[in-house]
């Protein structure tokens, strides 16, 4: 540490205060910082991918605790979470009719496996929801590729989601969907699906875009499209870990919390470099910033790598309910859970506002019209965030993790970040390290910094 620039931002911090000008001084630390990029390396390149229940997963909790204590933070522990573990095995589609050759697939997550001979199917392309109702009895005892092309995240997921179960209600045997995700490199994307219990469970696995489209290309030719399909998917017994958590304890209300946070899971590909490895480095090392600025926050900030949040979201809920007692005493719960492109500003996500969906945002426009009093607050946080410049603050979603606490009254705020290029990676083997931006990683750090940094004063209020 350069302690010219210490003794600098110690001035800085009597002599201003809280004031924007500290915001400068915390976020031009954050530019000339190697850390988050150096340990977001370690956690890509020496655990790698870590699904709920794996091997793995125990690994990053373990470099999770270690590397907490080595940034500085306080009450370093974890906190028990029961998390399923699904586990995908070998798996593999052929192609067997028109022509024999091997399709580029993924399991979905929390898919059943298919007899160990696997299952031998016509395949039936489906445009949609609607197309699937109009073809009705006809994809029986058949498998159903819904072909649906990817304009935006919210509309495929719900064919990842819940088509598996829309395709057995008609008797499907398995079924494909177009994967989930912008990626035109062959590189299909996995995701939780959640079956419906009023229909049997079948097996369900995403194509590439490229395969996906072969198929649609054979079947408008009026070729009879015939596949095998191997699954080794399985669900075993749920197992103990745990959500990790580091603090920095408040100078003037310790019991006041903010958390900042991320999910420490990923799926069982690639290395959760952008999902979401990005976001806890950048809960994690926002508050090591701080520390390390010796900058004391008024309330407590307390860093949580969330666990289990691609397959059941038992980090959040178990979270809610041991710290139920003292959620009156979150300030907020900071998520950044969208990869690490440049935060632009920040999500508000005040309970009582419209209920939410999943996957559609429930306050429409983000107009703030009629409510002088939340203006002045985002303003009061936008101010800080001038030189950073993510700035804009709007009524928004937070994030899966931080929101079973939301439902339970407390404010949750999510990063928002430039999603253009995401979903290319989310969710499949090219999510890896090669890919983060140096550049973004520290500006993302420095604006979460800047906001856990106003977030401590006393005198912020939010609701
Ligand atoms: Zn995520």
């Amino acid at each position: 540490m350069n302690s010219r620039f210490l003794v600098t931002s110690f001035l800085i911090n009597a002599l201003f205060g809280q004031t924007p000008e500290m915001a400068k001084v915390i976020y031009q630390k954050a530019l000339s910082s190697n850390e988050a990029y150096q340990t977001l390396n370690e956690l890509t390149m020496n655990v790698g991918h870590r699904i709920s229940g794996s091997e793995n997963f125990t690994k990053a909790m373990a470099w999770g605790v270690a590397t907490m204590k080595a940034k500085g933070l306080v009450n370093v522990r974890t906190e028990k979470v029961m998390s399923p573990r699904w586990v995908r095995g070998k798996e593999s589609i052929q192609l067997i009719s028109p022509r024999p050759m091997n399709l580029t697939m993924l399991g979905l997550g929390m898919s059943v496996g298919t007899p160990q001979e696997g299952l031998t199917g016509e395949v039936v392309i489906v445009d949609d929801f609607d197309h699937l109702e109009k073809l009705g009895e006809q994809v029986r005892g058949k498998i159903v590729l819904f072909d649906v092309p990817f304009v935006t995240y919210d509309r495929s997921v719900t064919y990842r989601s819940s088509g598996p179960s829309r395709a057995a209600q008609y008797g499907a045997i398995a079924c494909l969907i177009r994967s989930a995700g912008s990626s035109n490199s062959n590189t299909p994307h996995t995701g939780t699906l959640s079956y419906d219990s009023r229909w049997p469970k079948i097996p369900a696995a995403a194509l590439s875009l490229e395969h996906a489209i072969l198929l649609r290309r054979m079947s408008e030719s009026n070729q009879k499209i015939i596949i095998k399909l191997n699954m080794e998917a399985k669900q075993l017994s749920d197992v103990e870990e745990g959500n990790v958590i580091g603090e920095i304890i408040g100078s003037k209300n310790p019991k006041e919390i903010i958390v900042l946070s991320g999910h420490l899971d990923s799926w069982d590909v690639g290395q959760g470099a952008q999902d979401d490895g990005a976001g806890c480095i950048i809960a994690l090392e926002a508050a090591s910033l701080l520390n390390q600025m010796k900058i004391v926050p008024e309330r407590t900030i307390r860093v949580v790598l969330f666990a289990n949040e691609e397959n059941g979201v038992a980090g959040g809920r178990s979270y809610r309910e041991r710290h139920e007692s003292e959620l009156n005493n979150h300030i907020a719960l900071l998520e950044s859970d969208s990869g690490n492109g440049r935060i632009t500003g920040f999500t508000l996500d005040l309970p009582g506002r419209p209920p939410r969906q999943r996957g559609v945002n429930p306050y429409g426009d983000k107009s703030l019209k009629g409510d002088p009093s939340l203006i002045e607050r985002f303003q009061s946080l936008a101010k800080f965030q001038e030189i950073s410049g993510a700035k804009a603050f709007t009524l928004g979603m937070s994030g899966v993790d931080v929101s079973p606490m939301v439902e339970a009254g407390a404010v949750g705020i999510g990063a928002s970040h430039n999603m253009s290029k995401y979903f290319d990676v989310h969710h499949t083997e090219a999510d890896t390290f090669d890919k983060i931006i140096k550049a973004d990683l520290q500006h993302n750090v420095g604006s979460v910094a800047i906001l856990a940094y106003t977030l401590s004063f006393s005198s912020t209020r939010l609701q």
